[in-house]
């Protein structure tokens, strides 16, 4: 029976491969696996299928938390641990569920757990208490638009979502010391929850990264390790720690799909903030584009149970210093290319070529949405704009903001709560950028 049924996915999924918009197995309409059924529930939490020790199965779950590689082989289960697939080093995913609805609302619980129907099966042990993040508003010069405070998180960025799930789960397995290459709000979200776990943590940083949100690390204990040469060398370093028979885990938010697993929440939450609706249009930055993935995920499963009657429109807000997505959907490629970033003041969407790139383009088109490019001025207004308004939110978030006004001008999205912006970190994280831009706004008014 077991074999049939991996025969019967294998045979599926080729079908599906050959649609570039249900090559996105979140979109897919493929059954699980039946790896859940091949675990041995109780203390070995060994799985058969993949002989690997697998975390979180108890005789209750429904999702198999194994991971696979859609791009070559997905009959072939990977552990928790793998980071990216051995054959064609891309990477890998978790299968989700293709549904969601209120009756798989945890309604004893908040934050992402209420949502863990729709996640893999792992008991939260570490939390803060978290609560839904708010819904407010942004007034665009008259359009008024839906705004998602992000930085009320535990420490102050959407990442939380992401590292919440990761750290619970590798907290689960056992780990030893987690490891991660970031000089922003990831390593201060992943920092943050090991130190609640009491979990060692390394975080891997280019050596002349600016201390702001690396300070933050550093305080929750984590090691914080500088490394000479390009980004690509500082991932190097980080991969190069991964050890899983020392119980060191690559816990990497760019490549692991349950990072962007806990970020899908995001839009359950929306989902149940608007009264059980989806949003018009959802607007937010995006580097990796964890956010995009995560987003169309949720409302993918929502819209597959029924409770919502279309899918919202997404767009990618990036700096035109550094973006990869809106160069790819102008000539129309499947996959991103490596762009010749710049420096930018958004620096949490610096991201040259985003790992799942292919995956996130295909979402941002099945969606009806897109992708903008914003110049520094706007990234700068934009900031201003926002805690002109008492949001003070990092230049990274205003470019949710700046590409809200851009989209609403020009009509794709409609001037009102309808079309919501992800605010994703706090201004608290960004004072030396903030304070450029504060200083040339006030030069610029002759105050100086
Ligand atoms: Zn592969």
């Amino acid at each position: 029976m077991e074999s049939i049924d991996v025969a019967v996915l294998w045979i599926r999924s080729r079908v599906q491969r050959r649609s570039s918009v249900t090559n996105l197995r979140i979109a897919s309409s493929i059954q699980s696996a039946t790896c859940a059924g091949n675990l041995i529930p109780g203390t070995k939490r060994t799985c058969s299928t993949c002989r690997i020790d697998t975390i979180a199965m108890n005789s209750s779950a429904t999702q198999p938390n194994c991971l696979f590689c859609e791009r070559c082989d997905d009959s072939r289960l990977l552990p928790v641990t793998a980071w990216r697939c051995p054959d064609c080093l891309g990477p890998v995913s978790w299968r989700a569920p293709t549904r969601f609805g209120v009756a798989d609302l945890d309604r004893s619980t908040s934050f992402i757990w209420r949502y863990r129907a729709a996640l893999p099966s792992i008991e939260p042990r570490i939390t803060f208490g978290e609560e839904p993040t708010p819904l407010t508003s942004l007034d665009l010069g008259g359009a008024t638009i839906g705004a998602k405070l992000e930085s009320s998180h535990p420490t102050a960025s959407f990442k939380d979502r992401g590292c919440a799930l990761l750290v619970n789960a590798f907290a689960e397995a056992g780990v030893a010391r987690l490891v991660e290459d970031s000089s922003g709000n990831a390593a201060a979200s992943l920092a943050g929850y090991a130190a609640r776990a009491g979990i060692p943590c390394t975080i891997y940083a280019p050596a002349h990264a600016s201390s702001g949100k690396l300070i933050q690390a550093t305080a929750y204990g984590a090691t914080v390790v500088r490394v000479e040469g390009s980004r690509a060398d500082v991932a190097s370093a980080a991969e190069g720690a991964h050890d899983p028979e020392r119980g060191v885990v690559y816990a990497s938010h760019n490549w692991h799909p349950w990072f962007i697993a806990g970020v899908s929440t995001i839009g359950f939450e929306l989902w149940e903030q608007l009264g059980h609706n989806a949003p018009e249009a959802l607007i937010a930055p995006a580097g990796s584009g964890s956010i995009i993935l995560g987003a169309f995920s949720a409302f993918s499963m929502l819209h597959a149970a029924g409770e919502i009657d279309r899918m919202p429109r997404i767009y990618a807000a990036q700096p035109a210093a550094c973006s990869p997505l809106v160069s790819a959907l102008e000539k129309d490629a499947i996959d991103v290319e490596t762009f010749p970033h710049q420096p930018t003041l958004a620096e949490g969407a610096s991201i040259a070529k985003p790992v799942r790139g292919r995956e996130v383009l295909a979402a941002l088109r099945a969606s009806g949405g897109g992708a903008v490019a914003l110049s520094e001025s706007e990234i700068a207004a934009a900031t201003r704009l926002a805690a002109s308004q008492g949001l003070f939110i990092e230049p990274t978030s205003a470019l949710a903001v700046a590409a809200a006004e851009r989209l609403v001008e020009s009509g794709r999205v409609p001037a009102s709560t309808g079309t919501v912006m992800v605010l994703t970190g706090s201004g608290l994280k960004s004072q030396a950028a903030i304070e450029t831009i504060v200083s040339s706004t006030l030069q610029s008014d002759g105050k100086r």
